[in-house]
């Protein structure tokens, strides 16, 4: 009797750590306490350490990098790091800058909302926060481009706050360690995630265990064929055990990603200088400079026929470029002209020029854009 009592407490004190603060559905909580703990030794010796902007590491920088990385691998980060914090050493001088140099710094980056809020996000700290980034969460995700996870990434790294992150690394690995079932990006998953990666935050070290989820992420437990061999927490892991780490994470319900065209003008004048049309402020590649682009033919005629003193019939067609934006695929189909020039009433303005071969490297031009321009010319 006296067994089955003790051993009913000892269930029920079991069942009260697991209803707090959010359910870890296989691993237990000995097996969280731990993880920790193994990232850290195991960061310590195969972590990335030499990264540029953890030399020096400064509020400014780490910002940087955060935004910078949302998108883009580290090792294609680095150069535009380097490039850009060469330019622009502080937030006062981005907040300075003009949105052509931001975005010249960062073309070839893509994703170039992220340049935008950048800047956006700089005169604001100038404006409210003395020209620093705050030491804060909220007042960080009150600033343009930055998220919950950018947030507490940024004040782990430069200050070593105690936050957690959820990026898609650390989700992956979350998901893939407790064995979550579930697209993550749905609402619920995603708030289970947030409470199994504030469970396993450690009492020191912030700056080093936020580094480390990133680097297992990146270099371990990869999207495709993790080495599990390696990982520092494949004893309990659930997806090693069960054998389901090419199901987990549970990837997005699929979706049909709609195709588009456009037509793409390229002209050279007699210098050989190239028309580029400055886009719009809002809206795809927003504020970049491209080759002129109508999404018909017939659009694109008639302008040709509106702004160049040349035949349309004359062009030289090109082999057609594909890009995939995150929520459709484009089909860019150039034709170039060579020695034209603009008609007399049209001439060249603010959001139409001529540039020389020389001049295009400080622009902000989309990555297909400049790569059909540099593979052609
Ligand atoms: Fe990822 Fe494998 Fe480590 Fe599990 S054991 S966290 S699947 S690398």
């Amino acid at each position: 009797m006296k067994a089955t009592s003790q051993s009913a407490k000892a269930n029920d004190r079991k069942a009260r750590r697991k209803s707090a603060p959010a359910p870890a559905p296989v691993a237990d909580n000995t097996a969280a306490d731990a993880f920790a703990a193994r990232l850290l030794a195991w960061f310590d010796v195969s972590g990335r350490h030499d990264l540029p902007w953890q030399h020096p590491r400064s509020p400014y920088r780490v910002w940087l990098s955060e935004i910078m990385l949302q998108q883009t691998q580290v090792k294609t980060a680095a150069p535009y790091f380097e490039r850009f914090v060469a330019s622009l050493p502080d937030l006062r001088a981005l907040a300075a800058a003009s949105q052509d140099t931001v975005l010249g710094l960062w073309s070839g980056l893509g994703y170039y909302a992220r340049a935008r809020n950048l800047h956006a996000a700089a005169k604001l700290c100038v404006e409210r926060h003395g020209g620093e980034l705050p030491r804060d969460l909220d007042a960080l995700t009150a600033l343009p481009g930055i998220g919950r996870s950018t947030a507490a990434a940024i004040l782990s790294q430069a200050w070593g706050d105690r936050h957690a992150i959820l990026d898609g690394n650390v989700k992956r690995v979350l998901a893939r360690y407790h064995g979550i079932d579930g697209f993550p990006g749905l609402p619920a998953v995603e708030r289970q995630l947030w409470a199994l990666a504030e469970s396993h935050l450690p009492p020191t070290r912030m700056t080093d265990y936020t580094q480390a989820q990133m680097d297992l992420g990146a270099t371990v437990c990869t999207r495709a064929d993790p080495a599990c061999m390696l990982c520092p927490v494949q004893s309990d892991c659930v997806a090693r055990i069960q054998g389901r780490t090419a199901e987990l994470p549970v990837p997005k319900p699929g979706k049909a990603v709609p195709q588009r065209y456009a037509q793409v003008l390229w002209l050279l004048d007699r210098g050989g200088r190239v028309l580029l049309q400055r886009r719009p402020p809002t809206g795809v590649w927003a504020a970049l400079w491209t080759l002129p682009q109508h999404e018909d033919e017939e659009a694109a005629e008639r302008w040709f026929e509106t702004h160049v003193d040349a035949e349309y019939a004359d062009a030289e067609t090109l082999a057609p470029v594909a890009h995939a934006f995150s929520h459709y695929k484009l089909e860019l189909r150039p034709r170039r002209w060579r020695a034209v020039a603009l008609r007399a009433r049209v001439g060249d303005n603010d959001d139409l020029r001529w540039f020389a071969r020389a001049e295009l490297a400080a622009l902000g031009i989309p990555a297909p854009i400049r790569k059909l321009i540099e593979a052609s010319a």
